[in-house]
């Protein structure tokens, strides 16, 4: 349960009973040694073949992946070895903490870092999409749990990632700003999630806040490398500013398949042309509200159904929203 603090995340409850830690019977962690990330000793990445993207993309579009403004791929992507043939999946349980190793921290914007840890011999985290894992934290003496969602791909072999924002006041985030490389954290999991099925849906119309994009990229990915799923997205990621917006090139990339198209609304920004061109003509400023879902939504190509992603207010500002615009309980998933 919970200590102190509101629920971020839709009234995060982990699951109930002991909720003990296991590590001292797991097998010893070993240190991360600086560089093992990018030497790709931490095992593969689950890529797709070039030629996947290429096929999909749509034709008129170069395939660009650091665009003007947006953050580099870190080079540890393109330096993992191939993916192995079959993958077994992690020691994550449900009930049991398990140890995990930090191999990588990335700050990406002044509060909020993405997270890399290692999972032994290609083995994957083992969740489906949606779904978060809780992270046990000690401060001050006092045991804290909080919910985190895997941004990395679910079938990603050998490492999973978290995008975590860092508050001033936050009791796990005061925890979580002391990691570093090599540090070992425990986690257990899967819980939640969202039951996705290939083409059950004309289009998707996932609406994220902030670190609230951390349940979409998976999906994302998972619908970009299915080439039999011809589901339309369309994703709205609503931050503060320009700089705000996490994970640009991950983002930009799907956007160049046919079938995902993204906006961005912008609250603190002033004017588009502080902004790089390429995301000038889908990025709205001030803040996201009933019209512009309404306008957002007519430009679907069929029937959407919603996801939605963020803190509370942002939650339920989103279904008031659809409600008032005609959307029915059955047509859209608070996450
Ligand atoms: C299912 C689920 C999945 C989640 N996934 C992620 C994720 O992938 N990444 C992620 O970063 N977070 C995620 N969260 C939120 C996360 O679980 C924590 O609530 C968050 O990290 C804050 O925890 P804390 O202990 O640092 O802050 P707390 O100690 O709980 O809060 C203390 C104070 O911090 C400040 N604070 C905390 N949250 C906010 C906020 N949203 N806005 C403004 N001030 C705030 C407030 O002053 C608050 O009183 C998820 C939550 C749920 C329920």
């Amino acid at each position: 349960m919970r200590e102190g603090g509101r629920p971020v995340w839709g009234g995060y409850l982990p699951g109930g009973g002991s909720a003990g830690c296991r590590g001292s019977r797991a097998a010893p962690c070993r240190r991360a040694s600086p560089g093992r990330a990018a030497s790709g000793a931490s095992g593969g990445r689950a890529t797709r073949a070039p030629t996947r993207e290429t096929r999909r993309a749509w034709p008129a579009r170069a395939r660009s992946t650091s665009s003007p403004g947006t953050s580099p791929r870190p080079a540890r992507a393109a330096a993992r070895a191939p993916a192995a043939a079959s993958s077994t999946n992690s020691e994550l349980t449900p009930e049991t903490f398990m140890p995990f190793i930090i191999c990588s921290v990335d700050q990406l914007s002044e509060d909020t870092y993405q997270y890399t840890f290692e999972l032994p011999e290609n083995s994957r985290l083992g969740l489906s999409l949606g779904q978060h894992v809780v992270l046990r934290g000690l401060v001050n003496g006092l045991e804290v749990q909080r919910a985190y969602t895997p941004i990395s791909p679910v079938n990603a072999e050998g490492y999973f990632e978290v995008l975590i924002k860092c508050y001033g006041a936050g009791l796990m985030s005061q925890y979580i700003k002391s990691w570093k490389e090599g540090d070992v954290v425990f986690w257990r999991g899967p819980f939640g999630g969202f039951p996705y099925v290939a083409n059950k849906y004309g289009e998707l119309f996932l609406l994220a806040s902030g670190t609230g994009l951390a349940p979409m990229l998976p999906i994302l990915k998972y619908i970009t490398d299915n080439e039999d799923d011809e589901t339309f997205v369309t994703l709205v990621g609503c931050f503060r500013t320009f700089e705000n917006i996490y994970l640009k090139s991950r983002l930009q990339e799907q956007s160049q398949f046919w079938n995902i198209r993204t906006f961005y609304v912008l609250s603190q920004e002033h004017s588009l042309e502080n902004l790089p061109w390429s995301f000038r003509e889908k990025t709205h400023i001030g803040r996201i509200n009933e019209d512009l879902i309404k306008s957002m939504m007519k430009t679907c190509r069929r029937q959407p159904f919603v996801l939605i992603c963020g803190s509370v207010t942002f939650s339920e500002d989103m279904e008031k929203y659809l409600k008032a615009i005609g959307l029915g309980e059955e047509s859209y998933f608070i996450f």
